[in-house]
């Protein structure tokens, strides 16, 4: 089903700068549309983001690209996300072969990912709880996603990264932020790359913004 938007989808975002030609098969491979609520799925495969319910969404899909080539999982990585939503950026992560672990604040929305995941059969490991202070126990991890935008870099997300490891965490005001591209040099050297003028839903917790 949607094989053509998703053909569609995946020229718009070559046309975007999206070169990385394993991130577009897994784009053409992963169904957005089951991602997204049923009054949504007439525009799962628009470049746009969508709301998923309790005032959150499912990411822009140039945004879900653009993170995921920047962390270019290769087979059997450890990659950590932050954010879990809809379930869609982990699903494109393990179609690459990552083995994918990811945290969900929302107890509903973790419900509902975890019901995708198992209907799909993806082995993707997930949980429950503040993201900010990460998941110690399978750490370091070769990638780190954050899909929520915080006001600093959470400082145990730096720590469980391995060594010539990648963080990709959008950091700013809650209405606009910059992407830092983080990788890990040695054990306290990072170097960081930014790229301006993301927009995400607030990443809330320890190391986050406080909830109202
Ligand atoms: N990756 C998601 C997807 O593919 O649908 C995008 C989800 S949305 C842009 C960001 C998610 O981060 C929301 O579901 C929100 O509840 C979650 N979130 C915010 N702060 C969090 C935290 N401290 N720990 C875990 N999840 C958090």
């Amino acid at each position: 089903m949607y094989e053509t938007e998703r053909k569609e989808l995946v020229e718009i975002l070559r046309s975007k700068g999206i070169s990385n030609q394993r991130v577009l098969d897994a784009f053409l491979k992963v169904e957005r549309h089951l991602f997204v609520p049923d009054i949504m799925k007439q525009h799962a495969y628009k470049d746009v983001a969508l709301p998923i319910g309790l005032g959150q969404t499912i990411s822009q899909p140039y945004t879900v690209a653009y993170m995921t080539q920047e962390i270019d999982p290769q087979p059997k990585q450890k990659i950590l996300e932050i954010g879990t939503g809809s379930g869609y950026q982990a699903a494109i992560l393990y179609e690459l072969g990552g083995r994918v672990f990811s945290i969900e604040r929302h107890n509903d929305l973790y419900n509902s990912a975890m019901k995708m995941f198992d209907k799909l059969n993806l082995k993707i490991a997930a949980r429950c709880s503040d993201g900010t202070i990460g998941w110690d126990e399978f750490s370091p991890y070769d990638g780190i996603i954050v899909t929520a935008g915080g006001p600093t870099v959470p400082i145990n997300l730096k720590k469980q990264l391995s060594v010539g490891g990648r963080l990709v965490i959008p950091v700013g005001d809650k209405q606009v932020q910059t992407l830092q591209i983080i990788t890990k040099i040695s054990e306290d050297e990072f170097q960081t790359n930014e790229v301006p003028y993301f927009a995400f839903v607030p990443l809330i917790g320890k190391e986050g913004w406080k909830e109202k």
